[in-house]
């Protein structure tokens, strides 16, 4: 698994697509430098909404990331987190 370098992001909490963890669909580790981080466990919701957000901007936002799934492909295949499965409640 890739994410362990790290992001060093600053203002963005790390739901943006500056970040590189968040970018790559992964939580913030212990290799990041983030300052006022939001991407990992204690903000799930506010992270839910700021992927949310970003596909409404961009729905291609992490197509690259994503093994196409034979019914929904936008959001399968992302661990978000690795308590929950992939695809149930990402997009309601
Ligand atoms: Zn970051
Ligand atoms: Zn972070």
């Amino acid at each position: 698994m890739s994410g362990a370098q790290g992001c060093k992001c600053k203002k963005s909490k790390c739901l943006k697509m500056y970040c590189e963890c968040f970018a790559a669909g992964l939580l913030c580790n212990d290799g990041c430098r983030c300052v006022e981080c939001s991407n990992d466990n204690g903000h799930v919701e506010i992270r839910k909404q700021a992927i949310q957000d970003t596909l409404k901007k961009n729905p291609k936002a992490f197509e690259p990331k994503i093994a196409h799934g034979p019914t929904d492909g936008k959001v399968c295949g992302l661990s978000w987190s690795s308590a929950r499965p992939p695809c149930s409640d990402f997009l309601q």
